[in-house]
């Protein structure tokens, strides 16, 4: 059938719009956006320094922290120690991260005391290869949150206090003896929290052009620079946590120290966006990583963040007091530890192992994926990250605006007790945002979660079972809705304001 003069017109208008729509689709494509492109901060992060230059002010405040916290007010909402740690420090690192991406461990204060100590201790052993995983940081992980419920360490300067001075020691004992990045990558929990978190993020260092990869014929971006005539001594590192940039895929293990963005004699490293979560919808091999689905580990941790994340907020609204006595009372158990273990376990291991149990079981059944069903688990569990992170956010961003001002009469009391009261008198009446502000937007933030978690489970099913994705996805689907009615019920509760004037 011939068209039309007017259908011809119209065919080539619309062939025309088409092929701008495809033009633009790969220019936003082939040019994500790039934070090192930007003016300003962009040439600040450039520069060779910049690191050094965030790491120096979260030093020198970890240090005030530390006497303070030791010889300050006994009273936790009135000591920087406690507020700024448990009020702003955690909101402030997971705001960070959904809105960059993991700018803590960029400005790492225990990072600059290593690098420091480095300069005249150098490490002598490599971490055994039995060690290489995630499993210490998971019990760690775990550990910290069972001890921050156990000892009450937002009411204690003094225990908060020595839990930074026992930060700063294990870094500088571990990185002292052990070479390369062994603390952040086989350690520390905190960055073990920033990586999975930041699964998330909009932003990723990540590799420009890739075909100037494939002619590179240094590799510095991983090797580092070393002095021609001198060969041990190295003028730039490569990457610490063995992540090689052509190979590396997304944000774990990533601490975005940039040293691969300086060490590239191609200028080919940069700071790009992406889509959210957008590194957990697929299964390839990364680099210093391997593929997720076969690294269980990863995996725990991320259960353990998710489930993390309702443990730690469980433990500060009302109902965790009935059960906590229900369980002393039923079972005679006098000692907090032992109620909180039980707790712990019941939460963070058996409910999880019950739910994703289950999840996986279905999924093999119901769709015909042939893997077992704990590589199923294992697979599906990193969908749970972006909810578990949505909780988080909720919850640390919840103390974080509630307690926003409180900064303001704890750094006046602060001069004043040093006998320098240039702040004048400590208004103890700024606390922060009222909760009609602040409930809309956890919610916001469980949502968000909630959507990203949906959305890695379809296209991890999607690509399982070509003919019955909604089968494969419908209990990942479930068990995400389940989690969320929970996380939306806790926030719900009346909470403790921990750490502030209002703390109950
Ligand atoms: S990132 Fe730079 S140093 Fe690394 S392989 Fe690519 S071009 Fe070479
Ligand atoms: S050197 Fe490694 S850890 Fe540092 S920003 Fe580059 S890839 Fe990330």
């Amino acid at each position: 059938m011939t068209k039309s003069p007017v259908a011809l017109i119209r065919s080539a208008e619309e062939a025309e719009r088409l092929d701008d729509e495809e033009f633009d689709g790969e220019f936003l494509e082939s040019q994500p956006f790039d934070l090192l492109d930007a003016p300003v901060i962009g040439r600040l992060l450039q520069w060779r320094h910049s690191r050094t230059l965030l790491q120096i002010p979260l030093l020198a405040v970890s240090v005030v922290m530390i006497f303070e916290g030791l010889l300050g007010p006994t009273l936790s909402p009135k000591n920087m120690a406690t507020v700024l740690t448990w009020v702003h420090f955690r909101g402030a690192l997971v705001l960070a991260i959904l809105c960059a991406g993991n700018l803590f461990c960029m400005a790492c204060p225990f990072m600059l005391a290593r690098n420091m100590m480095r300069r005249w201790i150098h490490p002598r052993f490599t971490w055994p290869r039995s060690l290489r995983n995630k499993w210490i940081p998971v019990a760690l992980f775990v550990l910290v949150l069972f001890c921050y419920e156990l000892f009450g360490l937002w009411a204690s300067p003094w225990l908060t206090a020595w839990v930074i001075v026992g930060y700063f020691a294990a870094v500088l004992i571990i990185d002292g003896l052990f070479t390369h990045a062994t603390f952040c990558k086989y350690v520390c929990p905190i960055g073990q929290f920033n990586f999975i978190a930041a699964t998330a993020a909009p932003l990723e260092v990540a590799v420009r052009e890739p075909e100037v990869c494939d002619s590179c014929g240094t590799k510095d971006c991983i090797r580092g620079r070393r002095d021609a005539s001198s060969p041990l001594v190295v003028l730039q590192r490569g990457c610490e946590l063995a992540l090689f940039q052509p190979a590396k895929i997304g944000n774990m293990d990533c601490t975005f120290c940039l040293d691969c963005v300086h060490a590239c004699p191609h200028d080919n490293v940069g700071i790009l966006s992406r889509l959210p979560a957008g590194e957990l919808m697929s299964d390839p091999h990364r680099s210093g990583i391997g593929r997720f689905s076969r690294r269980n580990d990863i995996a725990a941790l991320v259960v353990v963040f998710c489930f993390g994340a309702l443990m730690n907020a469980f433990g500060m609204v009302s109902p965790v007091y009935t059960v906590e006595s229900w369980l002393k009372h039923t079972l005679h158990f006098d000692s907090q530890a032992t109620v909180l273990g039980i707790l712990f376990t019941a939460i963070i291991v058996i409910e999880p192992a019950l739910l994703l149990g289950l999840a996986a079981w279905i999924t093999r059944a119901w769709a015909g994926v042939r893997n077992g069903w704990l590589a199923i688990a294992v697979r599906y569990a990193y969908a749970l990250s972006p909810l578990g992170f949505g909780m988080w956010l909720a919850h640390y961003g919840f103390h974080f605006f509630t307690g926003l001002y409180t900064i303001v009469p704890v750094t006046q009391n602060a001069f004043a007790e040093i006998g320098w009261p240039i702040l004048g008198d400590p208004r103890w009446t700024l606390v922060g945002l009222p909760k009609t502000v602040v409930e809309p937007i956890e919610f916001g933030f469980l949502l968000l979660g909630l959507a990203g978690s949906l959305l890695v489970a379809w296209r991890l099913a999607e690509d399982d079972s070509e003919q019955h994705p909604v089968r494969a996805f419908a209990p990942w689907g479930v068990l995400c809705l389940v989690l969320f009615v929970c996380c939306a019920w806790l926030m719900n509760q009346p909470m403790d304001m921990r750490a502030t004037m209002m703390a109950g």
